[in-house]
């Protein structure tokens, strides 16, 4: 087969690149009905000792037997050759695809993915997932599960953490940088391994945020908010598709028909595969969709899910179903072309040990330069929430490096692992590589500068036998930092929560240092935005510091004494209490707008609660301060073909050069379905100096316009526009203009 394979390449190609659709082609037509099926099926390498026989037969004799396509979850060259040169011994000799988790970084572990969109920065998020792929790929991995672009509205739910926040226009920018960053210069390179967007769909707006739960939308809503993500990963030529585990209306999305086959390879002409998730063609019988394994295998082909994720029900149930006519032999061929295409493009065919480089694996252990970068969006994705000014007319941030004495209080001063975050490899030096924020401090300290330290409590127990220490570590300081929030595993997969209120005694203890008098700065750790509304109203400065990485310590203290000036803006809303869940900065108005304060009655309003978010949308402060003045556009008519030119004028008027996000929004005032109350179309974020104005130009065209109507037909309407442009979603600057067709 292999000399066939070789002839294919050159005669069809002549000098050429081989094409790799024909290569799939000719390998299919020489495979059996059971090497076939063996491409679709997904193994973990979690199982204990590898030769174990089972029923279903140990897993080196299937994989020896062409049995298996892929494996998940292994890593490390050593692994990875063992268990490739098993599938190199099956008759027709093809490679498996290693496939990983690779979600914020390998090896060195950048911010969670919703910390580093925090950033607002394009070019870093890309860079972030580039390394991260040439760090995975040396340890002989060609394939992440990632980026998450699921669009999530709601804090309860723990995988928020996993994704880029609540907005369509960012969140699809975010992952066409980070499917670029993953796949490089495309893959065949080495350092190149394919991505996934995932969780195809909707799996953010599970009903309640509960993991797993139900998903009940509108079509029109899904095709507008939550399915543009993954068609911009399909622009970005993403490799891979993950289907999710909820239902979408009544039908789970591994047999939806509509999102896999109409949509993605239909509508959009997805080239790459889809992998169900783990286990969830299975989980379609408790579900309550399918009968047995029998009826979800022939349910999710026939939908279009084309490797099955750890459920067997395509090893169990394929052969069968084909026998019974149930599955047509061209659906089966249709989900192995899929794959053996990818393979072909890895390059696995060429050399399937091209991803088992000792030296370069050794070359990614510590590497310094990706261990700077940590460091480099670690500290451009923290989110300053507050900082005002003392009694003493000046703010405590940024902190002097000559502060005598400094207490450090709190119960993640001293954590390593956990500032990974969820969902990373943990390797056994992690503890030593991972800069705590213990030793951040320490390091930028002046020599003649002290601290004191005193844990304080744990994250999530109600022992408060460490109050004094810690109180008379405060009173001992002249200024006191305190590191509170979530346990790193708090949030991530399985990890909703009903109560977002920072756990254990940790708010008692913030009060109880607050008394002593002393300044409090206080870093907020978490995968999720939490509710801190007693530090909100009293703690003058405040930090959200997310989950850093690696390098978690020194890109905080590099924010705390100022050599690095914040410039995060919140990619998703705080919500003042749970009641207010979900919510969102581009809703609807309702018939009843909450607009006047002292007319509560009837209106579309909480009788306890403002309508608003403790932070909105889009927020973040400086040490400096800008202004954004003088709006201007090149007309007061956009009409088809056209577009308009929109201008402002940004001056920094504070003390300390630094970094803006100008966002710009628009509202179509009237529509055929109603429009939300604002919607990002476009931001810029750039550098000033102290003192510095600068003139930006945003462009709108008809297309920036357009939206999802009723019959789900991508439309532009003629009518009137506001357009707002500020430095978050409470953004007031204001002009109007009208489209015209
Ligand atoms: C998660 C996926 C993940 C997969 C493999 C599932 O439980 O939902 O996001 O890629 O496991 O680890």
């Amino acid at each position: 087969p292999l000399l066939i394979l070789t002839f294919i390449c050159l005669s069809i190609s002549g000098q050429k690149k081989a094409n790799p659709e024909l290569q799939a082609d000719a390998l299919i037509r020489q495979m059996t009905l059971d090497e076939k099926i063996g491409q679709l099926n997904q193994y973990s390498s979690d199982w204990e000792s590898t030769g174990k026989i089972t029923a279903e037969g140990d897993k080196e004799t299937q994989i020896r037997q062409g049995k298996v396509g892929s494996m998940l979850n292994v890593t490390g060259v050593d692994k990875t050759r063992k268990l490739q040169e098993l599938a190199m011994q099956s008759r027709l000799h093809i490679p498996m695809i290693f496939g990983l988790d690779v979600i914020h970084g390998f090896r060195t572990t950048f911010p969670i993915p919703l910390g580093e969109t925090a950033s607002w920065d394009l070019a870093l998020i890309e860079k972030s997932a580039r390394i991260a792929a040439t760090e995975a790929s040396a340890y002989g991995v060609q394939w992440t599960f990632a980026p998450m672009v699921d669009i999530a509205r709601d804090p309860r739910w723990g995988r928020v953490m996993e994704g880029a926040g609540e907005d369509t226009y960012l969140g699809s920018l975010v992952a066409k940088a980070r499917v670029h960053g993953f796949q490089g210069n495309g893959l065949g390179n080495v350092d190149a391994i394919m991505a996934c967007a995932k969780h195809f769909a909707a799996y953010g707006a599970a009903i309640g945020g509960r993991d797993y739960n139900s998903v009940d939308m509108s079509l029109r809503q899904l095709n507008e908010t939550y399915l543009p993500p993954f068609k911009a990963a399909v622009e970005a030529n993403v490799a891979t598709f993950m289907n999710s585990f909820n239902d979408i209306n009544g039908i789970p999305a591994t047999a939806n028909k509509y999102i896999q086959r109409d949509i993605l390879k239909g509508q959009w002409n997805f080239k790459g595969f889809v992998v169900s998730d783990w286990g969830s063609i299975g989980e379609m019988i408790a579900h309550g969709y399918a009968k047995d394994s029998y009826d979800a295998a022939m349910k999710a082909i026939n939908a279009g899910s084309d490797m099955d994720m750890e459920s067997r029900c395509y090893r169990n149930n394929l052969k069968q179903l084909v026998q019974d006519g149930k599955v047509d032999i061209s659906v089966i061929d249709e989900a192995v072309k899929r794959i053996l295409v990818k393979k072909f493009e890895l390059g696995l065919f060429d050399d399937p040990y091209r991803f088992c480089n000792a030296a370069r694996e050794k070359k990614q252990t510590n590497n310094p330069e990706n261990r700077a970068f940590a460091r480099e969006i670690g500290k451009k994705s923290i989110v300053l929430l507050k900082n005002e000014p003392l009694s003493n007319g000046k703010t405590l941030l940024p902190l002097s490096k000559q502060t005598k004495t400094v207490a450090l209080i709190g119960p993640l001063f001293k954590a390593t692992k956990a500032n990974h975050g969820f969902w990373s490899i943990a390797f056994p030096d992690d503890s030593t590589r991972i800069i705590s924020q213990y030793q951040g401090i320490k390091n930028q300290l002046d020599k003649s500068s002290s601290i004191v330290y005193a844990k304080g409590c744990n994250i999530n127990d109600n022992d408060k036998t460490g109050f004094a220490e810690a109180i008379n570590a405060a009173k001992s300081a002249d200024v006191v930092i305190m590191s509170l929030g979530e346990a790193a595993d708090m949030s991530g997969e399985a990890k909703s929560k009903s109560n977002l209120q920072l756990p254990g005694v940790q708010e008692e203890l913030l009060k109880e240092i607050y008394k002593t008098g002393k300044p409090v700065v206080l870093l907020l750790n978490a995968g999720r935005p939490l509710i801190f509304n007693w530090a909100s109203d009293n703690i003058p400065s405040i930090l959200y510091t997310w989950w850093l990485g690696t390098e978690a310590g020194n890109a905080i203290a590099d924010v705390l004494f100022g050599d690095y000036n914040p410039a995060g803006k919140l990619p998703i809303s705080f919500p003042r209490t749970e009641g207010q869940i979900p919510i969102y900065y581009n809703h609807f108005n309702t018939g009843r707008p909450a607009k006047d304060e002292n007319d509560k009655n009837y209106v579309s309003a909480y009788i306890d609660l403002q309508n608003s978010p403790k932070y909105p949308f889009g927020y973040g402060l400086s040490y400096t301060k800008f202004d954004i003045s003088n709006l201007k556009l090149s007309s007061d008519k956009l009409s088809s073909g056209n577009k308009l030119t929109v201008t402002v004028d940004i001056a920094n008027t504070g003390n300390y050069d630094g970094e803006e996000v100008v966002q710009l929004y628009v509202r179509d005032l009237v529509g055929s379905v109603v429009r939300p109350v604002k919607e990002l179309k476009g931001f810029q974020k750039l550098m000033l100096k102290k003192g510095e104005t600068k003139q930006l130009t945003f462009t709108l065209t008809p297309e920036d316009l357009k939206f999802f109507n009723n019959e789900i037909q991508y439309i532009n309407e003629a009518g009137d526009y506001e357009l707002f442009v500020g430095n978050s979603s409470d953004a007031s600057l204001k002009a109007n203009f009208k489209l015209t067709l």
